[in-house]
């Protein structure tokens, strides 16, 4: 076995990596870039060595540095992570050649599937499903008209060299085909350099479900099961879980069987994940194969017991699988959430800062959370916004769902803007809780607007009994045997709580029993409302409280009946700024700019294109304005709140 390995990536995936290393026994070497200098990846690591400045292709990226590090250290291999350079066969050959073990796949396997064209014909000859299409080369525009209507509408226009989610469009008619392509192509061109598109049909009502398999190097190989991805935005992933509620076991072992005989057709080894799309209809088509450990690798370790990142080593190391098919047992359901920072209140858009707090849910008992920050620590805009991954397993479906649902009430985390709250409301969705997936459920729940989970009548109330017991006990800690009415009001609805002589409570004159150690300061409640056990996010306040957890964030306000009374006098304010320039909401690159001087934009229409954190976010006008003046073009690169654009006063509205 190893002695000391490298890890080439940061953030959470290299802690799990060096987790598996150090109960090994392995010495860990960390890299690190200027931005990470101070990371928890560098401070749980053996040893560091710095690679280089903080945008990744100076770092990170930069093959050379890598083989520095590895030199100087000593290391004797390398795992990749995801991400980064794990897909990149030049990199595995290159420590080849140095006489380094690369802890992954055969470079040629990785190159054969690291093209989605070739790897649709390998995958066609080896006999698995591939997506009806038109897997070559579409030359321009024109081509892809020919192309999609031979297919048939709708069709998805994709990048051969694509990933991330980048590259790839749906068109349902010619003009989408048409325009697609065009903008496909230019995608493609900048986000890898290759812009080469290949058009399949478009599988409708799609679920994402992949096969992770496991090979050595004396031709040993099993699949561990599968994972559903079908909750995505933006083809990107968002929750996972395993198993899939989709498959039986026929169906599994049809996938499975398909993944294993497409490893072998590229004499694969290491971990390795092949993704399938099924469509309504349970036909399963391949998609791609990914050749390295997957980001939601954890709920396949939490319901087969195996720790591929182990598995990974030790296949590396040459030696034998110690796991045959009929040793995979599927134990339970896990559930992972991939806690981003971006504002699902703001339309996702990224956000970056300092972490001021943060409190990760308690470990055990089902619940794992792998991170790679620490608090005080920075999100940067030179890196993937992934926060954390949160993951629980329980022996059901609804049981998993319910552990993640209360383990994201208790995670906090301030400073920066991230999505709690939404993936919260996901596992109280119904339709989530019922299994109805695809990969459009996120728009067809939400579309591009989220304003919380929904509050029935009883949520109110269960928050409002925590409002009016946590203020009380603020405002009046020496005297609280004394009779109090309060105004308690969450948006319209409004209560009359009254604590009674002996402590006790009701609300709208109905008995109601809260239990909590809560004091003024803590950031967390934590307590049972009639018995049923809870955990919020509070944050007191002069005139009540900011309640947030189940997916919802609530101003709850507990006045005295005299302040309410008043209330009705203080002038409302409208809740749009009506600011008369466009601020940059996140520090980033000026994609492109869409309008222009003395132009007159409607409410929606986009004005301009930043990206930040490998994300292009559309920035639109929030309400019907005359463009002034322009004071930004493409390729700036711009702060939080830079002025991009002003916009002249429109007096007729
Ligand atoms: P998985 O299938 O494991 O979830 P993802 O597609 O989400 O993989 O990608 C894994 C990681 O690699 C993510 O952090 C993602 O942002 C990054 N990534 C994948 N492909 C690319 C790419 N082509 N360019 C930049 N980052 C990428
Ligand atoms: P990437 O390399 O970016 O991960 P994939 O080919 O794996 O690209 O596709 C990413 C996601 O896009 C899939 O998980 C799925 O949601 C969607 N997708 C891809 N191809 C199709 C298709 N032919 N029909 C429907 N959805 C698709
Ligand atoms: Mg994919």
């Amino acid at each position: 076995m190893f002695a000391k390995i490298l890890i080439a990536n940061r953030g959470e995936i290299a802690l799990r990596i060096m987790r598996t290393a150090k109960a090994m026994g392995i010495g860990s070497v960390a890299v690190h870039s200027d931005a990470d200098a101070r990371a928890p990846h560098v401070r749980a690591a053996d040893e560091a060595v710095h690679i280089g400045a903080s945008p990744a292709s100076a770092s990170y990226l930069v093959i050379d540095k890598i083989l520095d590090a590895v030199r100087q250290t000593g290391a004797e291999a390398v795992h990749p992570g995801y991400g980064f350079l794990s897909e990149n066969a030049a990199f595995a050959e290159a420590l080849a050649s140095a006489g380094v073990a690369f802890i992954g796949p055969p470079a040629p396997a990785i190159e054969k599937m690291g093209d989605k064209i070739t790897s649709k014909k390998l995958a066609d000859e080896a006999g698995v499903n591939v997506v009806p299409g038109h897997p070559d080369v579409i030359e321009d525009a024109d081509a892809a008209v020919e192309v999609a209507r031979n297919i048939g509408y709708p069709v998805m226009l994709k990048a051969s060299a694509g990933g991330g989610g980048k590259g790839m469009r749906i068109a349902w008619n010619d003009d989408d085909a048409r325009a697609g392509f065009g903008s496909a192509h230019n995608e493609a061109t900048a986000s890898f350099g290759d812009g080469r598109i290949f058009i399949e049909k478009f599988i409708t009502e799609p679920r994402h479900i992949e096969i992770q398999i496991l090979g050595d190097t004396h031709g040993n190989m099993v699949h561990l099961g599968e994972r559903e991805c079908s909750i995505q935005r933006r083809n990107q992933k968002v929750i996972e879980e395993a198993p899939s509620p989709y498959l039986d076991p026929k169906l599994r072992k049809a996938m499975g069987a398909q993944a294993i005989a497409l490893a072998r057709a590229v004499d694969y080894h290491s971990a390795g994940t092949v993704e399938f799309i099924a469509d309504s209809e349970r036909n399963f088509y391949f998609l791609e194969m990914n050749t390295r450990l997957q980001v939601e690798h954890p709920v396949t370790e939490m319901i087969t017991g195996v720790d591929l990142v182990e598995a990974m080593i030790r296949i590396a190391a040459g030696e034998k699988l110690d796991l045959k098919q009929s040793d995979v047992k599927i134990d339970g359901w896990a559930v992972e959430s991939r806690i981003y920072a971006e504002d699902p209140y703001r339309g996702f858009l990224p956000s970056t800062g300092r972490l001021t707090r943060y409190r990760p849910p308690a470990e055990g008992g089902g619940v794992r959370n792998d991170d790679g920050v620490a608090e005080g620590g920075e999100i940067s805009i030179f890196y993937d916004p992934m926060i954390a991954k949160l993951i629980t397993h329980a022996p059901d479906r609804l049981g998993a769902i319910d552990a993640m649902a209360t383990a994201l009430d208790g995670y906090r985390i301030d400073g920066i803007r991230h999505n709690i709250d939404f993936l919260t409301a996901i596992m109280r969705h119904p339709r989530f809780c019922d299994g109805k997936l695809t990969t459009a459920f996120i728009d067809e729940e939400y579309g591009a607007d989220f304003t919380g989970a929904p509050l029935d009548d009883a949520r109110c109330a269960v928050l409002a009994a925590i409002a009016f017991t946590c203020i009380m006990r603020r405002d009046d800690r020496l005297s609280s045997h004394v009779e109090a009415v309060r105004a308690v009001s969450i948006g319209e609805r409004q209560f009359e709580a009254v604590r009674a002589a002996d402590g006790s409570l009701t609300l709208d004159g109905k008995a109601v029993s809260v239990e909590t150690d809560w004091q003024s300061g803590d950031v967390f409640f934590r307590g049972a409302v009639d018995g049923a056990p809870l955990t919020l996010r509070t944050d007191a306040l002069t005139e009540g409280m900011r309640l947030n957890g189940g997916g919802a964030d609530v101003m709850v306000y507990v006045r005295t009946p005299r302040a309410q009374e008043l209330m009705q006098y203080m002038p409302t304010t409208s809740g749009d700024s009506g600011r008369d320039a466009l601020l940059c909401p996140m520090p980033g690159v000026v994609v492109s700019v869409d309008v222009e001087a003395g132009q007159k934009v409607k409410a929606g229409e986009a004005l301009a294109v930043v990206e930040a954190m490998k994300m292009e976010n559309i920035l639109r006008a929030e309400r019907d304005v005359v463009i002034a003046e322009i004071n930004c073009a493409s390729g700036d690169k711009l702060a939080v709140d830079d002025v991009m654009m002003t916009f002249a006063t429109s007096h007729d509205d």
